[in-house]
């Protein structure tokens, strides 16, 4: 009996300081503040560059832990590797929702991307949930565009019918960070897709390096080929803005035309219209 007895009480030893650790770690951290919806979220102006006008936003998953905020590249990694990513996307959605609702409502040519990950690729689950939460709402699906990475194909074949599923529901579908990932070419032609996003990366060597080994007229160049829109990413100097424009792109988002913003203050950065 005292060895049975030492043995549950050990084992309830364990789960406890196990479950203690967990709390105190990072991950218990983060779990604990989404359950808590504490993941605020910032939207970035995308402006269309022939006008500067403000024809969207991305949005922006944010996290204030202990009183600084951690970077998402951070968070959301963690998020992926633990299981809680899909539980961030949809507290975007809903914020997304509560904040710019009535927003999007009166502004029907206004939309806001969202970012969903490998898994969020892998099934129906975020498109059902999406859904769910847009019925009733009176904004209407392209006001809602989702914005998947080259990394969340890692189910290739899933992700296509994914992907297919979300355009079928109306929801413009958007590739992240292009270029960065593998095999870029070879799926473009069998993915169907609305738009690319160029890389910050493919940016930011503009106006640095000479024009001819500029990446970015390329990209341009294909998308254009495929039929499909362009929105830049990162730009923060006037000459990349012109650049890109020549080359072709339409759309843009940067510190050039503005950081990522609160709700309150994206909806007077739309209403203010364009500078001068
Ligand atoms: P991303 O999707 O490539 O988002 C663009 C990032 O570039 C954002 O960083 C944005 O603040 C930053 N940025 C925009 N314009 C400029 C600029 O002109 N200069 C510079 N230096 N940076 C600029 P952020 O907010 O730190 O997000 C980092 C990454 O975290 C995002 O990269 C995205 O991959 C991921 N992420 C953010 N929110 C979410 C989310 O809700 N869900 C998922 N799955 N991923 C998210
Ligand atoms: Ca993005
Ligand atoms: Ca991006
Ligand atoms: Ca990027």
């Amino acid at each position: 009996w005292l060895g049975a007895g030492l043995l549950i009480g050990g084992c309830f030893a364990f789960l406890v300081i196990r479950s203690a650790r967990y709390r105190l770690s990072i991950e218990g951290e983060l779990e604990a503040a989404i359950r808590r919806r504490e993941i605020a979220v910032q939207y970035q102006p995308i402006v269309e560059l022939a006008t500067r006008r403000c024809v969207g936003a991305e949005a922006l998953a944010r996290w204030h832990h202990r009183g600084t905020a951690i970077s998402p590249d951070i968070f959301i990694e963690l998020a992926e590797r633990h299981g809680l990513i899909q539980s961030i996307t949809d507290l975007v959605l809903d914020r997304v929702i509560a904040e710019l609702g009535g927003f999007l409502r009166s502004h029907p040519d206004c939309y806001v991307s969202i970012n969903v990950s490998a898994v969020d690729l892998t099934s129906r689950r975020f498109l059902d949930y999406l859904g769910q939460r847009l019925n009733g709402t009176g904004i209407e699906p392209a006001q809602i565009r989702i914005e998947a990475t080259e990394r969340g194909f890692v189910d290739a074949q899933a992700a296509v019918q994914v992907i297919q599923a979300f355009r079928e529901a109306g929801h413009p579908v958007y590739i992240d960070d292009f270029g960065t990932g593998y095999s870029s070419l070879s799926y473009l032609q069998t993915l169907p897709v609305d738009a690319l996003k160029i890389d910050k990366s493919f940016v930011d060597t503009i106006g640095y390096e000479a024009a001819s080994s500029s990446v970015a007229p390329h990209i341009i160049g294909l998308a254009q080929t495929l039929g499909l829109d362009v929105v830049a990413e990162g730009v923060e100097h006037e000459e990349q803005a012109a650049y890109l424009y020549e080359s072709g792109a339409r759309f843009a988002q940067g510190w050039l035309f503005s950081p990522a913003l609160s709700a309150e203050a994206f909806m007077r950065f739309v209403e203010a219209g364009p500078p001068g």
